[in-house]
């Protein structure tokens, strides 16, 4: 598009248009004035349900919570506000890696150029403020403001502003790349990325339990990987009660028994046999065999990353303490605010 057409202000059938066509391909949309929901507030401070109703009371004014793919939906908003940007909610179909302006670019280049180049591909929006917004698989990691100086990740419940919108400052439009749309392969999270993205137990936990090594085969270790890997196989998948989440707990899971292997507690041939029998126990390994592929690779990666032995009070095997922990891993629970199942390759 021109310098001119990225000033032009978009038809209301244009915008009416693109919010119907996200919407089509299963990506949720909701309006918005400039970048903020376009809705009203259902609640406001001093209600009670003020920042804790996600729209279970029917109305509608839930920011991102609103966003839906219903197209009788969408048509009756644009009508309403046919002036109304669009947002696209993230961590459903894609995360987009937010790059504010030439210091966002730097920290993302620096970042990648420190881990081997690799580049992150997939569908690319230049923004109406001159950053960029690259859309990647979704990684069922948390939004984080700021993951490198001038970087967001946008992930579960939060939205990006989308073309054709303007920017409420700049008026210019949000525009695809030249052949980076959205029918472009997703991007790939670069693992540096993932790693900084991936809540650290260090970060709660500053006096970690002292650790030793020990040879592969320790009851700890054993006791871990028969916990870990029974975690896997009786996680849910969609329509097995609330959410799906097999994903984040194939991933926390490996994490940790990779953790163990670093550590020399458990051999890592047999961790990788027992993860993938585990995946094929809970229907992953069949549902979303490259995602599951990904998620190993990714979680084997940071996991091996951080090295971490017996802890010094099942090491004393002698003193009768073996048994680990219910949370035998030591790393607290991981808890993303939302544990969204990936969807299928498409
Ligand atoms: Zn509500």
């Amino acid at each position: 598009m021109s310098a001119r057409a990225a000033v032009t202000r978009p038809s209301a059938a244009e915008l009416r248009g693109a919010a119907l066509a996200y919407a089509s391909r299963g990506v949720p949309v909701l309006p918005l004035r400039g970048k903020l929901p376009r809705i009203p507030a259902a609640h406001q401070p001093g209600d009670s349900l003020y920042q804790q109703c996600r729209g279970q009371c029917g109305q509608q004014g839930h920011g991102v919570h609103d966003a839906t793919c219903d197209p009788d939906q969408l048509r009756a908003w644009w009508q309403r506000w046919p002036e109304a940007n669009i947002g696209l909610r993230c961590g459903v179909g894609f995360d987009v890696i937010d790059v504010d302006g030439q210091t966002g670019r730097h920290s993302l280049e620096r970042l990648l150029a420190e881990h081997g180049g690799v580049p992150i591909g997939g569908p690319r929006v230049r923004t109406g403020s001159g950053g960029w917004h690259l859309y990647v698989a979704p990684s069922g990691l948390p939004d984080q403001i700021g993951v490198l100086p001038s970087v967001d990740y946008r992930a579960a419940d939060r939205y990006v502003v989308a073309p054709p919108s303007r920017h409420p400052t700049t008026g210019r439009r949000y525009q695809w790349i030249p052949g980076r749309g959205l029918d472009t392969p997703l991007g790939e999270l670069p693992a540096a990325l993932r790693e900084r993205l991936t809540p650290q137990p260090a970060d709660r936990q500053p006096e970690p339990a002292p650790t030793r090594p020990a040879e592969p085969g320790h009851p700890y270790g054993r006791a871990v990987l028969e916990a870990e890997t029974a975690r896997i196989a009786g996680a849910r998948g969609p329509g097995q009660g609330r959410g799906g989440e097999r994903n984040q707990v194939l991933w926390e899971a490996a994490r940790n028994l990779y953790n163990l292997v670093a550590g020399d507690v458990l051999d890592e041939a047999e961790v990788a046999g027992e993860l993938e029998r585990a995946a094929r126990a809970c229907g992953l390994l069949r549902d979303e065999p490259r995602q599951t592929q990904r998620t190993l690779a990714s979680a084997r990666q940071v996991g091996m990353a951080h090295p971490r032995g017996v802890p010094e009070r099942s090491a004393r095997g002698a003193s009768g303490h073996d048994h680990p922990h219910q949370d035998a891993s030591h790393h607290p629970p991981f808890r993303p605010r939302r544990q969204p199942d990936h969807p299928p390759e498409r």
